[in-house]
């Protein structure tokens, strides 16, 4: 059996008009079984965390407020897809808004250890894809499609790393393979959809997790990989893989196809088009990727797949903003050694913090990380008691592939350049806060 896998990103159904655009991309390219992920709608996700936030810091009257935006949010976009209040969608949708309500006005005494703040982000910020999920099973079915909705949780089986669960291949792929590819032979035909949710998970404890921001095209795949799918599709509001942040350089140009290497050097670099998870599974399987537009469904979009002579002729721009340059030196201005940086690498290591440029000399090395509070301010206590520590908040780290001179140029121009380092297809510079 052929399967198609869809994943349908939170700024597709970020309206009723927009779930009225996929079901019609459904209705057009839903040929034979499709799997659809949907991940949370709009900007959720980050809404959900405030309500973390607020519910952390044990605030009530902050956490039922922020609480009452995401459920005013989807319910209005329910009242723009339903015109029958009694349609049971509106008691599916209240009785997980319920839930939640439940959850968070029981109140929180924040411990570090028990049970810990990145299993609260997980039971609370999952709830955005079951919100999206239960609101586009009910408009598909209304609009006549032949659809299932499976809770991800019965599905994708993980280890209990919350924030960043680690997926366990083995029951994942029966689990999958017994519900899913089980039941789409009893419906065979034009447009047998099964939709479930991007990013969760759950742990052999029964405990929802999630996968990682963004980690719904790395669900996706899991779908892909696990039911041998003949194509996976990612709908987005760009053309395609662009060769730029079209809102940084309105002449970015979307990329015919690219192959499963480039893309993932591309995540790497922190290009956040696809995550990176998504692309080991597809790849492993020979599933090809296509990046589409849900604006412009016609257009072919781009296509990544196992090229072995990929070559561009056009600089591909990666910028990540909010960095921290971290250096440090011994305190005794003696080497930087092995030792040194073994230990330094187990504190990020211990601290899951990624390191996305790093340099050393004699007697100092430095980084470059994303600048999260919860992780930086612990690694600077730590790194301040053993080193002399210097760090500059507020950086840019731009990567070019295939850079020329010309693209060197345009984003270096007038800019403060903090460090520089250039190998065969990569450059990547760091630079001071804008006209700093
Ligand atoms: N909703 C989640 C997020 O925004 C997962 C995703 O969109 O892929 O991070
Ligand atoms: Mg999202």
């Amino acid at each position: 059996m052929q399967i198609q896998v869809f994943k349908f990103g939170g700024a597709s159904i970020n309206s009723g008009e927009r779930i009225k655009n996929m079901a019609g991309i459904l209705q057009r390219y839903a040929i034979g079984p499709v799997l659809v992920v949907v991940s949370a709608i709009g900007k959720t996700t980050n809404a959900l965390e405030e309500v973390l936030e607020n519910y952390l810091a044990n605030d009530p009257l902050a956490v039922l407020d922020s609480f009452q935006k995401v459920s005013d949010y989807h319910f209005a976009i329910l009242d723009s897809l339903f015109s029958d209040k009694s349609h049971p969608v509106y008691g599916e949708v209240t009785s997980l808004f319920d839930q939640l309500r439940g959850y968070i006005r029981k109140g929180h005494l924040y411990s570090q250890t028990k049970p810990g703040r990145d299993f609260e982000y997980d039971q609370i910020v999952s709830f955005g894809e079951l919100f999206a999920s239960a609101i586009v099973h009910h408009y598909l079915v209304s609009q006549g499609l032949t659809c299932r909705l499976f809770d991800v949780r019965e599905l994708i089986r993980t280890d209990a790393t919350y924030r960043d669960a680690r997926v366990d291949w083995n029951t994942t792929g029966r689990l999958i393979q017994d519900a899913v590819s089980g039941w789409f032979p009893d419906h065979p035909g034009k447009g047998a959809i099964a939709i479930t949710q991007g990013f969760i998970g759950c742990d052999p404890a029964g405990n929802t997790t999630t996968l990682g921001r963004e980690g719904s095209d790395f669900s996706a795949a899991i779908f892909a990989f696990s039911l041998q799918a003949r194509e996976m599709t990612i709908w987005k509001d760009v053309p395609g893989v662009m060769n730029a942040d079209p809102k940084l350089m309105p002449d970015a140009v979307c990329l015919d196809t690219l192959s499963y290497r480039e893309v993932i050097e591309l995540a790497y670099y922190g290009a956040s088009v696809i995550h990176p998870k998504t692309i080991k599974p597809l790849e492993n399987a020979g599933i090809r990727l296509r990046v589409k537009s849900f604006l412009h469904p016609e257009l072919e979009g781009t296509v990544v797949e196992n090229i072995r002579e990929w070559k561009i002729s056009t600089p591909i721009y990666i910028l990540k903003q909010n960095q921290v340059l971290i250096s440090v030196s011994p305190r005794d201005f003696s080497f930087i050694m092995e030792e040194n940086l073994s230990e330094i690498f187990r504190t990020l290591a211990a601290f899951r913090i990624k390191v996305n440029v790093m340099q050393n000399s004699a007697i100092s090395f430095s980084i470059c990380v994303d600048n999260d509070p919860h992780k930086i301010t612990p690694l600077l206590s730590f790194l301040q008691k053993n080193y002399e520590t210097r760090y500059n908040q507020g950086i840019e780290l731009y990567t070019i592939r295939h850079y020329t001179d010309e693209a060197i140029t345009r984003i270096t121009r007038d800019r403060k350049i903090l460090m520089e380092l250039r190998s065969r297809n990569t450059f990547q510079v760091l630079l001071d806060k804008k006209n700093g």
